[in-house]
Formats: C-alpha cells, sequence, structure tokens
C-alpha cells in the first residue's frame, strides 16, 4: 500500500475530489485511514484526510504525502463514510463535512509566509522586507503593501509563497495561576492597593473570590488585563505560576453527587419496554418519546443508557446547547461519573478537545452534548437520544447544514441501534412520521406523582390597554407576582425576543397585517415604510389607521428585557431580580453563577429570554409569566405558530414541577389564536391537528419539502438578476409539480453591505433536484470566487430570514 487517496483542505468544487498521493517509504509503516496529512497542492502545501490506502492510482507522476499530522487517526472509517453520505445530502465540500465533525482544536490553521528569492525586488518590497528572507504575510498587508505588485513579484520568481500549516491543538502543558497566599490576607493587601492599580486589583480580587488555580490564558482573558499586570503579582509573591500537564476537567466528579435508578413509574416502564428490547436484539428502531414536561423521561433516558452500558456498548445524548445547564449534566455525571464526556460550546476550545480524546481513546461510554457531538467518535453505538428534539439548533446554519436529528438517524442504522427523540413539543414532521408508523411512537402523558400541569391564565393585552393600563404588566400578573413575594416563593418571567420583531400589529384590537396569499406575517421594511411578504413578493404600503378597527395605535413590535427589569423595579420596588440574557450571560460561569443565586432564594424573580425556558427546574417556583407570547407569533415563518406552542409549553413547564402548584400567566394580544389557546390546554394533538391542516393548505412541511436559496452580492441589481435566473432554470428543469417561489428579497435585506434574495422550491418529490443545484453553483463559480456572488443552498431549512 503505497498511494493514499486525500481529500484536500480547499473547498471549491474543482477540488472537491479525491487525489492520489504517494506515500514515501519512512511512512507506509505509519500512515492509516483517517488521519491528517500534510500534502503538496500546486505550490501550496496544505492539510488533507486519508480517506483509502491503496496500491493502485490511474495517475502517473503522483506527489508525495509530506508528513503526518497525526498519530493515531482523527476519523473512523464510520465517520469518513458519514462525511462522503454528509456532503452529498447537504451540497457542501467533503473536507467541510469532515472539518464539522472534528473539534475545533483540530481545525488546520495555516499561516502564510513570504520567502525572498531574490537580492533585486522591487523598491517597496525591498522596503518591507528590510534584509529579512522570510516575513509573515500578515506583516505585508499590514504594512500597506500592494498585493498586485506582490502578484507580480510572484509571476517573475523573486518571492514565494510558503504555507504553514500549524495544529491548534494544545494538549501539552498550560501555565496555571493559583493564589500563593490564604484568601485573608490577599484581601489585606487588595484593600492597602491605590487605586489607581484597578487592574492589579481586579486580578487579586478574582483569587480572593476564587483561590483555585486557573489558566493563565483564561485569566487574562477574562479579565481583559496583560501578562505584565500579572507579572507584578506573581513578583510579589501573592500568585504563583506553575506549568500543568493537562485534561482539563471541566465537570469535575466530585462535584456531583452519586444517583442511583429510581423505581419507574408504570408510564416510564410502558415507555421504556420497547427500547429496553431494542437494546437487547440490537435493532434499529426511531422512537418518538412524547412526554410531557416533568413526565420523567430523562429518567427513561438515563435507565436505556444503563443497559446499553452494561452490553458493553456507548450512547451519545444531545441536549440543545440553552439546555446544557449545570443542573442537566449533574443528572448524567451523577448517574455515570467518570463514565461521561460533556461537549459544550461554552467549554474552551481545549477543554473540548479533551473530553473528545475521552470519546476517542474509549475512557468514557457516555457523551452529552450540544449538536455537534452526533459525531462522537464511538465505535460501538448502543443508543442515540436526541432531548428536545423539536429544537432547530439540531440544524446547523453553516456549512453543511446537517441536521443531527438525520445523522443520528444513519448513524443509528449503521450500529443497528435505537434512536429516541425525546420532546414534550414533537415536531410535526416527526409526529406525523410516528403517525405514519415510520416512527414508534411512546406516550407519556402524565407528570410524575400525578402532579397536575400548572393551571394556565390567558390575559387579553387589550383589555389592559382599554382599561387604561399601559405597563408590560397586566394587573392580573402583577397581582400574582405580589402574592408570591408575599408567601415567599419565587417567580420566573419570560420575555421571547428571539429573531427580531418586525411584524406590525394594533395594540388596540391585536389585529397583525398578514399576507393574504401566504397566511404569514408581513414584515416591515423601514427605509420604504411597505410591508413585504418575503414568500411571495406580496408588498404594500403600511397603513396609518388599523385596517379593522380604524385606531391609530398601528405599528411594530418589541421590548428587552433590561426595559422589563426597569419597570419590576418601578413597580415592585422591593422584588429581587436576577435577569438573565446574552448580556448578564456572556462571562464564562456567569450562567451558573445566576442560576446558583436563584437556587438559593437570593432573588426572587428570574427574568430572561430563551435561555430560561427549558431544562431548569427550581422547587420553589409556583408562578411563571410569559410577558409577550405574540412576539414568535408573528415572524414570518410558516413554523411560527408551531414554536409559539412549543415555547409556551416548554415555559409553562417550569411551574409547579414538585409539591408546591405552579401557575401560569400568559400575556397576549392575540387569545383566540390557536397556538396560544391550546398551549393553555396543554393540548399537543388538537394543535397538530389543527397545524396539519394549515400546513396542506398552504402547502408547507410536512406536506412538502423545501429548498431555500439565498443569492447575496454588495450590487442589489446583481443579487437579483441571479436570483431570478436561478429561478428561471430551477422552473426549466425541475418537474412541473414542483412549485418554485421567488425571486423575492430576503427578510433581512442587507447583512454586511451585502443584498439578499432569495427563491423557495416547495416539492413532494424531485430526485434531479441536486444534480440541478450542483449544475448551476458551477455554472456561477466564476462569480462566486471572483466576484463576491454568494449562494446559500438550504435543504430543509430551518431558518427562513
Ligand atoms: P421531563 O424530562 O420529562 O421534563 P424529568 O425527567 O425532569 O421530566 O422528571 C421530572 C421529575 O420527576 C424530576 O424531578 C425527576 O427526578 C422525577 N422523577 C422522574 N422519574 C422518577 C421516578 N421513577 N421516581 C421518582 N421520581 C422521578
Ligand atoms: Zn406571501
Ligand atoms: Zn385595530
Amino acid at each position: 500500500m503505497n498511494i493514499a487517496k486525500v481529500v484536500v483542505d480547499v473547498p471549491a468544487s474543482q477540488t472537491n475530489r479525491i487525489f492520489d498521493y504517494l506515500i514515501p517509504d519512512q511512512l507506509v509503516d505509519s500512515i492509516e485511514i483517517g488521519m491528517r496529512v500534510i500534502v503538496p497542492f500546486g505550490p501550496r502545501k496544505i492539510m488533507g484526510f486519508v480517506l483509502e490506502l491503496t496500491d493502485h492510482s490511474d495517475f502517473s507522476a503522483l506527489k508525495e504525502i509530506e508528513e503526518l499530522m497525526d498519530v493515531t487517526p482523527v476519523l473512523t472509517e464510520e465517520l469518513i463514510d458519514l462525511g462522503k453520505w454528509l456532503s452529498e445530502k447537504t451540497l457542501s465540500f467533503y473536507v467541510s463535512a469532515f472539518q464539522a465533525m472534528l473539534p475545533q482544536a483540530l481545525k488546520a490553521k495555516y499561516n502564510k509566509e513570504l520567502q525572498r528569492m531574490s537580492d533585486q525586488l522591487p523598491e517597496t518590497l525591498t522596503h518591507i522586507f528590510a534584509g529579512r528572507d522570510f516575513i509573515d504575510y500578515s506583516e505585508y498587508v499590514s504594512r500597506n503593501g500592494n498585493i498586485a505588485q506582490l502578484q507580480r513579484a510572484i509571476k517573475e520568481g523573486l518571492v514565494e509563497v510558503n504555507y504553514i500549516v500549524q495544529s491548534k491543538e494544545t494538549f501539552k502543558q498550560m501555565t496555571m495561576i493559583q493564589a500563593n497566599k490564604e484568601p485573608i490576607e490577599l484581601e489585606e493587601v487588595y484593600a492597602d492597593m491605590p487605586s489607581q492599580a484597578k487592574k492589579q486589583k481586579q486580578l487579586l480580587y478574582h483569587f480572593i473570590e476564587h483561590p483555585e488555580a486557573i489558566s493563565k490564558k483564561e485569566l487574562l482573558s477574562s479579565h481583559s488585563t496583560g501578562a505584565s499586570t500579572l507579572k507584578q503579582l506573581l513578583n510579589r509573591g501573592l500568585l504563583k505560576q506553575f506549568k500543568q500537564e493537562l485534561y482539563r476537567n471541566p465537570y469535575k466528579e466530585d462535584k456531583y453527587p452519586q444517583t442511583t435508578a429510581l423505581t419507574l413509574s408504570d408510564q416510564q416502564q410502558q415507555a421504556i419496554t420497547p427500547i429496553h428490547e431494542s437494546v437487547n436484539e440490537d435493532t434499529h428502531e426511531v422512537f418518538l418519546l412524547h412526554g410531557v414536561t416533568g413526565s420523567g423521561k430523562t429518567e427513561v433516558y438515563l435507565q436505556s443508557i444503563q443497559s446499553v452500558i452494561d452490553k458493553g456498548k456507548e450512547a451519545i445524548v444531545l441536549v440543545p446547547e440553552i439546555a446544557l445547564t449545570p443542573q442537566m449534566v449533574q443528572r448524567f455525571k451523577g448517574r455515570f461519573g467518570s463514565r461521561v464526556a460533556v461537549l459544550h460550546s461554552a467549554l474552551s476550545a481545549g477543554e473540548k478537545f479533551d473530553e473528545w480524546r475521552k470519546v476517542q481513546r474509549k475512557q468514557v461510554q457516555v457523551v452529552v452534548g450540544a449538536r455537534s457531538a452526533i459525531f462522537a467518535p464511538f465505535e460501538n453505538l448502543g443508543i442515540i437520544i436526541i432531548d428536545e428534539e423539536h429544537e432547530t439548533s439540531y440544524k446547523q446554519e453553516d456549512h453543511p447544514r446537517y441536521h443531527a436529528r438525520d445523522v443520528a438517524i444513519y448513524r443509528g442504522g449503521k450500529y443497528n441501534c435505537p434512536v429516541i427523540l425525546g420532546s414534550a413539543t414533537p415536531t410535526l414532521e416527526s409526529f406525523a412520521r410516528a403517525q405514519k408508523g415510520v416512527y414508534q411512537l411512546l406516550s407519556m402523558s402524565e407528570r410524575m406523582n400525578k402532579a397536575a400541569m400548572p393551571t394556565v391564565k390567558l390575559v387579553d393585552m387589550r383589555d389592559e390597554l382599554h382599561a387604561g393600563n399601559r405597563s408590560m404588566f397586566s394587573r392580573q400578573l402583577k397581582e400574582d407576582i405580589e402574592e408570591r413575594l408575599k408567601r415567599k416563593e419565587q417567580i420566573v418571567l419570560f420575555l421571547n425576543r428571539r429573531g427580531y420583531s418586525t411584524f406590525v400589529m394594533c395594540r388596540d384590537c391585536g389585529y397583525v397585517i398578514n399576507c393574504p396569499h401566504c397566511d404569514i406575517a408581513l414584515t416591515y421594511h423601514r427605509n420604504t415604510e411597505n410591508l413585504k411578504c418575503h414568500y411571495c413578493g406580496h408588498d404594500e404600503k403600511m397603513p396609518s389607521l388599523c385596517p379593522s378597527c380604524q385606531s391609530d395605535t398601528i405599528r411594530f413590535f418589541g421590548t428587552g428585557t433590561q426595559k422589563v427589569e426597569e419597570a419590576i423595579t418601578k413597580i415592585l420596588p422591593e422584588a429581587r431580580v436576577i435577569r438573565m440574557d446574552v448580556d448578564t450571560t456572556r462571562r464564562k460561569g456567569s450562567h451558573e453563577k445566576l442560576l446558583d443565586k436563584f437556587a438559593n432564594h437570593e432573588a426572587d424573580i428570574l427574568l430572561g429570554t430563551q435561555m430560561i425556558a427549558k431544562g431548569l427546574d427550581f422547587a420553589n417556583v409556583t408562578l411563571v409569566g410569559v410577558l409577550a407570547a405574540d412576539s414568535l407569533l408573528h415572524l414570518p415563518d410558516f413554523r411560527a405558530a408551531e414554536k409559539t406552542f412549543q415555547l409556551l409549553t416548554q415555559v409553562s413547564g417550569r411551574a409547579g414541577r414538585h409539591s408546591l402548584p405552579g401557575e401560569v400567566v400568559i400575556q397576549t394580544y392575540t387569545p383566540e389564536h390557536y397556538s396560544v389557546q391550546l398551549a393553555s390546554q396543554y393540548d399537543f394533538e388538537q394543535f397538530f391537528l389543527k397545524e396539519m391542516h394549515t400546513r396542506k393548505t398552504f402547502q408547507y412541511p410536512p406536506y412538502v419539502f423545501l429548498t431555500l436559496i439565498t443569492v447575496s452580492h454588495p450590487n442589489q441589481i446583481k443579487a437579483a438578476k441571479v436570483t431570478k435566473k436561478i429561478t428561471q432554470l430551477l422552473r426549466k428543469y425541475l418537474s412541473s409539480q414542483t412549485n418554485i417561489l421567488g425571486p423575492t428579497p430576503s427578510p433581512l435585506t442587507r447583512i454586511k453591505d451585502r443584498y439578499r434574495y432569495q427563491c423557495m422550491v416547495k416539492y413532494k418529490k424531485e430526485p434531479n433536484q441536486q444534480k440541478v443545484i450542483q449544475k448551476i453553483l458551477s455554472f456561477y463559480e466564476d462569480d462566486i470566487k471572483k466576484n463576491q456572488l454568494m449562494i446559500n443552498v438550504d435543504l430543509q431549512p430551518y431558518q427562513l430570514m
């Protein structure tokens, strides 16, 4: 075997194939499939993945592999197969698919360097090289070096470009910093420090609060300070520094009290039996575990995993990024201890890499993680679990645009093992499949110990306005909060502000302006004062009076958490509030800290966005308030009603999970909307039927498949023209039953100075689609490479902006 088939790290369509390379003698014994190598490619040296080893090539004059980047393969053969499948399925490059499976730390980084090949350089170049033989390309750029001139010099052989591949893996050593004195002593020093030494004081304060070791890098970056400040503290002997050979272990086992299997309830027993069967008989089966919030789905997961581990096999558990809270980690670590690796995006690249290596070395049997954990390099998978399967964060919005659910089912098929999709509010797609028998439905319709679902009160905010209450709190909600404050119980207030709030609504009667053809809220465009449908292109003037009631209070909609916090402080000054949103949780660990504070009852009200909607479980929370239920409802997205239903159900599930009964107050301008109504009654089945009907009428998934093509370019006319042409080509080459909508401006019409247009394909069966789109993409390849054109193809899109 002296020939390797390699995919190179050049994401472009001409290079999206396998290249043959000769394996030099000294590497023949050590090279393995799935390793990364460095190969010559044109004038440069780049990274590549070895996909096959063979002794035959149809090409002559092969180049030699330069070196190996890995000692052990980073991709298993199964993952290589998966990567090929993924790239075909999502129309992305092989190399992008393989990269997506690996932790950040293994992604190769290139440094370009310029090498002087002659003494006779043009004057400006001589000046920049300043007598050196090598300079960084970035230096050339930063000194305003002229690119065209450089290109000429390269052509004439005066300068060469070298590509240096750098591996970013960082498992060698790490500099750690630790307190060198007792906190009390540090406090004394701190008190004596002059107030000008602000940065020093800040660092010192960190160690008063956290005397334990922290990596130098993390310390400096989290306090945005330089090494010199730190050095002064080290020199004074207040802190000490040491090197550590690392497995960073962000989830220390001793932090997690061990738990044992609970005796299952009857409904849990019923749900788990078919799963155990599938595990025992090694059959691939997709289960949809539809269980109301608090029904004990997690215990079913845990015991299923236990039976998999007992068989000597491995388990992957996916939870949405925002639900991967310390509480969630505790449940898995508590049961399986050091057999669990956690892959969470809040970990540093190094920490993630260490967790990943535990999987690679088979030192763990369970992985709990967000979307990309689906690629965990296990080789003896026994179960894959996707919790909250309806979450859209399981769809990756970058290349490769995969959905973790599809990957899970594909891998489950390879390993003949069960896949469990769990949710209180499954997607319409999944539930429809379960109804057709493609998935096996497992239902848990009652909460543990028959605890009641919290009662839901819908408050019509139009009535509040009419009664002269212009605040964002209804009288009902205010009263209920006051009552909880008196009883020393806690409150969760939820404000949804995902996406953006550009729908237009009448404050008086709740009327929302919809597209007459698509049943979707029109989007307000500030610059033109127009309302537009981004699906079909329909557009109309923004009215000055409500078309329904003639009131002049019609306007677009939106508010932020900070405003809400201010409002609470004004009307309920005695309430202690913790605000949790992207702003207050930016710093590492702050999420955990805020939740701990709330759990310790250091605050009465937890106010937040999406990130508090799920996974949280506080015994003392008896009231959940939803401030504006409508803000999701009118997003320009055919899934708006579904998302609203899901969110309201999830949020309501946060209340009354333990002995104290819970109550939910939902404020809305459209209490009559079926998604609000049915969520308040916890009636998923009815919602499913109703929503399926709408989808059928307007031809949306699951009745059809969608493909969204988004074209963007700095020049608006160019973007529009290309989109129009693509639409024409699609109409010509796809079947006549397929419906092609567009071209129309995207709802986000301009991002980063690029104009965006889109076209949507709605189809039932379109076996040629991939090929046709591939052709279109290669037709525009030149424009894409040289002319700043971008064409994004999203098969089964979840984000329609
Ligand atoms: P879900 O994930 O369906 O929302 P959870 O798994 O959070 O529900 O379960 C709700 C509560 O019931 C949790 O506090 C959990 O510890 C408890 N629980 C689950 N199963 C059992 C059981 N078999 N016996 C006793 N308590 C249980
Ligand atoms: Zn429309
Ligand atoms: Zn009105």
